[in-house]
């Protein structure tokens, strides 16, 4: 697989086309803005001939290509995107009146493990690079119509798709850099939400490097033994810990943090699990995210009603915290984390 040019920063590209192809360093700008607005090298027409074949040769631009698209009732679209060695990953679109929010995957399946996700199922396949996380981006702000800068279409992302952001630490952060650079679609930080399992270090990381997205973290029980059990993550790092790296990151950046919780029937939603979660969290700058979990039908666990997932949600914010329960979205077109994707390794195998 050739390397993407979508993974260099600006400066890397002129050293790169100044060194290698010994052009004017002005054409690294040129490259940079087409290769973000989706363009393959051979539309790159400002570029000679000869300079577009060399760079053909050695790179890919786009490394992303969309293959499938389902639209939900509700208006959510799913994007199944194709990456060069024939390796699928998932996105999900919702559109807003001021603009669309983009769900974007960061690994080919996930290491994980959790008992409630499909895309742990088969383990991790492998890091996407940074220029094919941004690759996700670029198509979908393209196949919108979208632009550079105020012409972006994309306005809001979320790193919650197939696979666990901080355990390909490098290439997302460098990705949140190329995302948010001034000269590319330049969706601020402000704008973007990681969402770990809990790496505590990395989390610790993350924090020092003058980024400011915002961190959401899945947390799905406040107790640690319950939690080991849906999470294997959590025979690693405890909750206590978890929390002393949210603080850290509120004492650095200043940014409200998030938990996730995928409320499962018979298993986290119990009265006891609210009270423990007040306790735990009354007082700190954060927000709960309540979520009905979608049925995967490879594993037994069972979600509730929208009902009990309200009532939840009562006896937390009757307990002092900010919470919300998740509009559901996209039910009908394979809406959890990875389930598209299974899906179509099944029937590529049936084929
Ligand atoms: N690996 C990261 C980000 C990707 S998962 C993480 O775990 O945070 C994004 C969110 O989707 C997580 O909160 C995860 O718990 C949730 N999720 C996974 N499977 C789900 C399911 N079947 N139903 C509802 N939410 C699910
Ligand atoms: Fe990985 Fe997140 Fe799924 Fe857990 S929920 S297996 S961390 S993608």
């Amino acid at each position: 697989m050739k390397e993407s040019l979508l993974s260099f920063s600006l400066e890397k590209i002129k050293n790169l086309i100044v060194e290698e192809f010994g052009e004017k360093p002005f054409r690294a700008g040129q490259i940079f803005s087409r290769l973000h607005l989706g363009e393959e090298f051979f539309e790159m027409t400002a570029l000679s001939n000869d300079l577009r074949e060399k760079l053909t040769e050695k790179y890919s631009a786009l490394p992303v290509k969309i293959i499938k698209t389902l639209k939900s009732t509700d208006g959510t679209e799913k994007f199944l995107f194709l990456l060069e060695d024939g390796n699928v990953v998932e996105g999900v679109l919702m559109r807003y009146k001021h603009g669309s929010s983009l769900c974007i995957s960061t690994q080919v399946g996930c290491r994980m493990g959790c008992a409630f996700c499909a895309s742990g199922l088969n383990g991790l396949v492998r890091n996407l690079s940074a220029g094919e996380i941004l690759g996700e981006v670029i198509c979908v702000n393209k196949y919108l119509g979208g632009g550079l800068g105020e012409k972006r279409k994309v306005i809001n992302l979320v790193l919650m798709g197939s696979g666990e952001p901080l355990d390909n630490y490098d290439n997302v952060v460098e990705f949140l850099r190329l995302v948010s650079f001034k000269d590319g679609i330049n969706i601020s930080p402000r704008n973007i939400s990681l969402s770990t399992s809990g790496l505590v270090p990395k989390m610790k990381r993350l924090a020092e490097e003058n980024l400011s997205v915002n961190l959401t973290v899945s947390l799905h029980s406040p107790f640690d033994e319950e939690r080991k059990k849906i999470m294997p993550v959590a025979k690693k790092y405890s909750i206590k810990e978890i929390l002393e790296a949210c603080k850290h990151y509120f004492d650095r950046t200043g940014r409200r943090y998030i938990f996730e919780y995928v409320l499962i029937k018979g298993e986290n939603d119990r009265r006891e699990h609210a009270e423990e979660l007040i306790k735990l969290l009354k007082g700190r700058p954060c927000h709960v995210n309540l979520i009905r979990l979608n049925e995967v039908k490879e594993n037994d666990l069972k979600g509730g009603t929208e009902k009990e997932a309200y009532q939840f949600l009562g006896l937390l914010e009757r307990g002092g915290l900010s919470a919300t329960v998740r509009r559901k979205m996209g039910e009908d077109i394979e809406g959890a984390c990875g389930q598209l994707r299974q899906k179509y390794i099944e029937q590529t195998k049936e084929d």
